[in-house]
């Protein structure tokens, strides 16, 4: 078993479920923030640790600082890189997600060869990195997307979070082949779900359903298919790639593919008319008028909307022994959550 484990973005949605569950498996947990002072942005994490078996270390790194995570890798035994920004709001791409994604990942990976004494790094890339647009699974001739597949069609123009991913990933794989200290697991987990122990995330997973709670799509949701996986079950899999041996290569994580319509009726089942869910799946040609106003371009509906995908997430329970929350039961707790945290009524 590593002990010291460097966590990267464990302020963050993901993050922090697995900065819980490695305390309460008794690690010690060196976490990096960009801003030491800024307390209340991992106050909650210090509490958690007040009470677990492990113990939390607070350093300070920047993604976009050459060197910034040599100090802590130094004496770490294993790394979780987590540590992306996962915005869809954004005025420039190329600084504000590609640099600290694929920068981001070059000063991580290199500080674990620097180390001397990192044997294992966890990276949490995506299914972004996997596949582009839906239509991808059609236009490749594919049943499934399964993790053989990269993205091939997202770029700095169009969905460049997923380009971000893909890059930082191909980076990782890159820096990892170059060298024999350490070992590389991939985590690729759908669109996360479930409550949100972190009260400073911009994470998209938490604005797209309190968008939704709060009536964003009343009129119409977008027919667009993702796969959707809990947030637990997410951080169990970053553990379970850290603590198994035999893991290795990427993992698809999703419990299932489903529409945002399907996903708001698994809502609407648990709490009733008690918020503005969406009436009915919208026309794709009504969204070609109204997209615009929920940021989608006209090239991203068309290869989008109304495609199917399926996601085999099978390697993840055969090779890491993760099993899934259902996605009712995932939807349901983070609305809980919501309510509690007074981010919804
Ligand atoms: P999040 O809550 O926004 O967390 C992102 C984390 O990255 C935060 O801890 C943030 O730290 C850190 N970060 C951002 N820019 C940084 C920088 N320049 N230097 C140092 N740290 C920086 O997002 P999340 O949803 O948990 O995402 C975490 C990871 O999972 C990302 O790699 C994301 O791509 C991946 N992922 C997410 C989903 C999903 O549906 N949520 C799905 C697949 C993959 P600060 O507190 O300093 O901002």
């Amino acid at each position: 078993m590593q002990e010291i484990v460097l966590v990267t973005g464990g302020t963050g949605y993901i993050g922090s479920w697995v900065v819980k569950m490695l305390l309460e498996k008794g690690y010690t947990v060196r976490m990096t923030v960009r801003n030491k002072g800024k307390k209340e942005s991992y106050a909650f994490l210090s509490e958690i640790a007040s009470i677990a078996k492990g113990s939390l270390e607070i350093w300070e790194a920047d993604l976009l600082k050459e060197g910034s995570f040599e100090e802590a890798a130094t004496g770490s035994d294993a790394i979780i890189h987590l540590a992306s920004p996962f915005t869809l709001r954004f005025k420039d791409a190329q600084k504000e997600l590609i640099d600290p994604a694929v920068k981001g990942t070059k000063n991580v990976l290199q500080a674990a060869t620097k180390s001397g004494t990192v044997k294992k790094v966890v990276l949490t890339s995506s299914v972004a990195a996997v596949h582009g647009d839906n239509i991808d699974m059609k236009e490749q001739g594919l049943e499934e997307f399964t993790e053989e597949q990269f993205n091939t069609s997202s770029s700095l123009t169009h969905q460049p979070y997923s380009y971000s991913k893909v890059m930082a990933e191909k980076e990782a794989w890159k820096i990892h082949d170059a060298q024999e200290f350490w070992k590389l697991v991939v985590i690729n987990p759908s669109f996360v779900m479930g409550p949100s122990l972190s009260p400073a995330s911009n994470s998209e997973s938490l604005s797209f359903i309190k968008d939704m709670l709060s009536g964003k799509y009343y009129l119409g949701a977008p027919e667009l298919m993702f796969g959707f996986v809990d947030v637990r079950d997410v951080a169990k899999a970053h553990v379970l790639a850290l603590e198994n041996e035999m893991a290795a290569g990427r993992h698809i994580l999703a419990e299932r593919t489903t529409g945002v319509y399907e996903a708001s009726q698994l809502i609407k089942g648990k709490f009733g008319n008690k918020y503005k869910l969406p009436l009915m799946r919208s026309p794709k040609a009504m969204l070609y008028m109204v997209g615009w106003m929920f940021g989608l371009t006209r090239k991203f509906i068309q290869r989008n909307v109304g495609h199917t995908i399926r996601l085999n997430s099978s390697k993840s329970t055969e090779k890491l022994g993760l099993t899934y929350t259902s996605l009712d039961k995932t939807l349901e707790d983070m609305v809980l959550q919501m309510q509690k945290d007074k981010v919804v009524s």
